[in-house]
């Protein structure tokens, strides 16, 4: 049995072998050490190795045991530092995701800042071109839509004697803001002071804003609010649209002081009705003096509500100027035109004579039917009556002679509109 050693250490090398090999199976190979190293040194005692053979088998599985313990616990330590790292990853992601949502919260929030700086910018910039409370009525509308986001509102203007009248209302019906008594009263009810500010809960969600221009009440802004809305939001920005309508307001108001002093219609380009009263009663002192005759022809625009009505008021405004373009390019430059009132014109015609005055009625009629009034593609047909009265052989007086020639204008528009009616010819009876 001298081959014994040699035989015991290489049976001994068996559990390192499988140790080794089974290496990156860590944890079940290094508790397979001390069976297989166990049952290694028993076979040995049992075939006669001697004590030498069991000694090197127990070392070795004494070695092998540690060496799987370790490998264990260092199989332990690095599952443990994977979890970690597992757990450091999904924070890394969580924090990665926060991150990535407040970039897009801050993204929207832009794009909405950007949105309202745009409606701030077009509601201010619509507000300085409206010259008139027609003109300004839309723009009021869209601001109050696009900027502060409300569909169902009203407005009031102060007039003259500082009473509030309804410039403009919306879906407030039932509302307590749908008009301005109705909301005194719900003021005077619920001890509300009108030179305030104020958010109501009920009978609905609304806010109140009054319109000042420095300390005078020039407005007053009432909104229903919107489900989605948050109040506080909406009543800041409804202070600065506030703000940019009390401007709007002093603006549309300076325009029309300076209009009453000024003798030409800002919209027209005609004269207006003041220095045509004027120069109607001239004219009829030098008639009378010089022995001489004049004509005035009164011409209104046919259906001229539904037009504005169908194609909006901008478009009515556009006819009324093309209107006072046409008068102006027709007659001479010793005739006189004015805009005798909404959209009536007149014309003073000295010395003229009966037959070419009804011939210039005629072509200045035929002038406007002709004319392409054109919104977007469409063309819209607009017609205009006349009415001509003769000074002194229709009246005697200058009111007198306006009544003339609004009398034949009325049977113009009773025979149909669209035509010239001469007051003398119009009392002639039939065949004379
Ligand atoms: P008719 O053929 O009988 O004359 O009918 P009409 O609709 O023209 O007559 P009516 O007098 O009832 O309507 C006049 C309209 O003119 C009413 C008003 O809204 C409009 N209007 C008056 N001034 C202006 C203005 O400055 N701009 C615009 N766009 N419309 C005006
Ligand atoms: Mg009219
Ligand atoms: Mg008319």
């Amino acid at each position: 049995m001298n081959d014994g050693p040699l035989v015991c250490a290489a049976v001994a090398l068996i559990p390192a072998a499988g140790l080794l090999a089974s290496y990156p199976r860590r944890t079940w190979a290094a508790a397979a050490v001390l069976p297989a190293a166990a049952a290694a040194g028993a076979v040995l005692s049992a075939w006669g190795g001697g004590g030498a053979a069991a000694w090197i088998c127990s070392g070795w599985a004494l070695l092998g045991g540690v060496y799987g313990l370790l490998l264990c616990r260092r199989s332990r330590s690095e599952q443990a530092a994977r979890v970690e790292e597992l757990a450091r990853t999904r924070d890394r992601r969580e924090s990665v995701a926060r991150e990535l949502a407040q970039v897009r919260a801050a993204g929207q929030r832009t794009e909405r800042e950007h949105k309202e700086t745009l409606a701030l910018y077009g509601m201010i910039k619509g507000f300085s071109e409206a010259l008139s409370w027609e003109e300004m009525r839309p723009k009021l509308e869209l601001a109050a839509s696009q900027f502060l986001g409300v569909t169902d509102f009203a407005l009031y203007v102060a007039g003259d004697k500082g009473a509030l009248q309804r410039l403009s209302a919306r879906n407030l019906d039932n509302s307590p803001g749908g008009s301005w008594a109705t909301w005194e009263r719900y003021l005077q009810e619920h001890g509300l002071k009108l030179s305030e500010a104020h958010l109501l809960e009920s009978p609905e969600r609304a806010l109140a804003v009054p319109i000042h221009d420095s300390e005078e009440l020039v407005g007053y802004f009432y909104a229903r609010l919107p489900q989605d809305q948050e109040p506080a939001t909406v009543m800041s920005k409804a202070r600065t649209f506030a703000a940019e309508t009390a401007l709007a307001f002093r603006r549309v108001k300076l325009f029309q002081e300076m209009e009453q002093l000024s003798q030409i219609d800002g919209l027209t380009g005609v004269f207006r009705r003041g220095t045509f009263d004027e120069k109607v009663r001239e004219e009829a002192v030098r008639a009378r003096t010089f022995k001489t005759t004049f004509s005035l022809l009164m011409l209104d625009i046919d259906h001229f509500k539904s037009l504005n009505d169908r194609y909006g008021h901008p478009f009515g405004d556009q006819v009324l100027r093309r209107i006072g373009e046409i008068l102006k390019a027709s007659v001479y430059e010793t005739d006189f035109v004015a805009r005798y009132g909404g959209e009536e014109f007149v014309v003073l015609m000295p010395r003229a004579e009966s037959e070419g005055v009804l011939r210039k009625a005629e072509s200045i009629r035929r002038a406007i039917s002709g004319e392409r009034f054109a919104l977007a593609t469409e063309t819209i047909p607009v017609t205009a009556s006349i009415g001509v009265a003769h000074f002194p052989r229709d009246a005697a007086t200058t009111e007198d002679l306006v009544a003339k020639a609004d009398s034949a204008l009325y049977q113009a528009k009773s025979q149909g509109r669209d035509r010239v009616v001469c007051y003398a010819a119009a009392r002639r009876p039939a065949g004379q």
